[in-house]
């Protein structure tokens, strides 16, 4: 019998991947706010879901606290790229805070659609992960109208008013194709149902799963880089093993990578979440660089090139500044 031929070992990097134009804005703010009024800056929640972004911002003076309470009085607060409740600013005002706002415009724009839904009294299904900030930003524009319905399953038990005025919203970083399922089921059971005014999930989750479903059935093994509590990263290890990928991971870096997953594996697929620094990936590159997946082919599926102003509070400031 004859060898087995050596493996063609060989990296598949999704594009695009990576930070997007919400996240960007969201760490500049928090950095060119730290700049301005110098440390400490005060930032509610985690600003964006990654670990090293959180750490980095941490180091050069940011502070951050799970509400707004926590604040001293006058400080400056800078509020998170997943959205805040009303109540929430509210609470900011009471207590003086100089508050900014980091909200991704692509998750306010879904808070302006609930506000609108609720003011014609519509009941409205939010398609949404239970307890993720994001859909208790947006629950709090219209909690008495809103329903959270987490996934298709979640679809038999709901009860609405009235079958003739409801409408669906969802969470940005779901999944396309179980949103689609879920939204499936909504109709069936409400013909009526009134769909938002345009998509909810976001670009940048979007293009992210195409581009990892580009990848995925030629890959033995993708490597999601992306914190455990990042909606959207998560999303991308359920896409790749739908769609072909025999295993996948997630992982904060290259520091979580283990040899036991590279056996008998050729391809490696690589892409990391929206809130993602490049530098991770990077590392995650060379990990697999050192163990002879050295060939890397980047696959680009988009390209991207949205970019949003920074928040207008800060601006006014920056350009006092000037
Ligand atoms: Fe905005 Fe989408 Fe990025 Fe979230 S993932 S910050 S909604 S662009």
């Amino acid at each position: 019998p004859t060898a087995a031929p050596p493996l063609t070992k060989r990296v598949l990097l999704a594009a695009p991947r990576g930070y997007c134009a919400g996240v960007d804005r969201a760490v500049v703010t928090v950095e060119k706010a730290l700049e301005l009024y110098g440390a400490p800056v005060y930032v509610r929640k985690q600003i964006v879901h990654n670990t090293y972004v959180v750490q980095s911002l941490e180091a050069k003076g940011a502070v951050f606290v799970e509400e707004t309470e926590e604040v001293p009085e006058g400080a400056t607060v800078v509020f998170s790229a997943h959205g805040v409740a009303p109540t929430v600013h509210e609470e900011a005002r009471a207590r003086g805070l100089r508050a900014i706002d980091a909200t991704c415009p692509l998750v306010t724009k879904v808070h302006l659609e609930a506000r609108r839904f609720a003011a014609d009294d519509y009941d409205i299904l939010l398609i949404g992960h239970e307890g993720h900030e994001e859909v208790v930003g947006t629950t709090g524009e219209a909690p008495a109208h809103i329903t959270l319905v987490d996934g298709p399953d979640a679809v038999d038990d709901l009860v609405v008013r009235d079958p003739s005025r409801v409408a669906w919203l969802s969470q940005t970083t779901l999944s396309v194709d179980e949103t689609l399922e879920t939204v499936r089921r909504l109709r069936t059971k409400l013909p009526l149902l009134m769909d938002p005014p345009s998509d909810d999930i976001c670009y940048a989750t979007q293009n992210r799963q195409v581009a990892v479903k580009e990848i995925a059935a030629q890959c033995e093994l993708v490597v999601v880089v992306g914190s455990r509590n990042s909606s959207n990263s998560v999303r991308l290890v359920e896409v790749a093993l739908e769609s072909g990928a025999r295993a996948s991971h997630l992982v904060d870096g290259a520091g979580e990578l283990d040899e036991a997953w590279l056996a008998g594996v050729s391809t490696v697929g690589v892409t990391s979440g929206a809130s993602v620094p490049e530098v991770l990936v990077r590392d995650v590159v060379a990990w697999l660089a050192e163990r002879g997946y050295a060939d890397v082919e980047e696959v680009v599926s988009a390209e991207e090139t949205l970019l949003f102003a920074l928040p207008v509070e800060l601006r006014k400031d920056l350009k006092a500044a000037q």
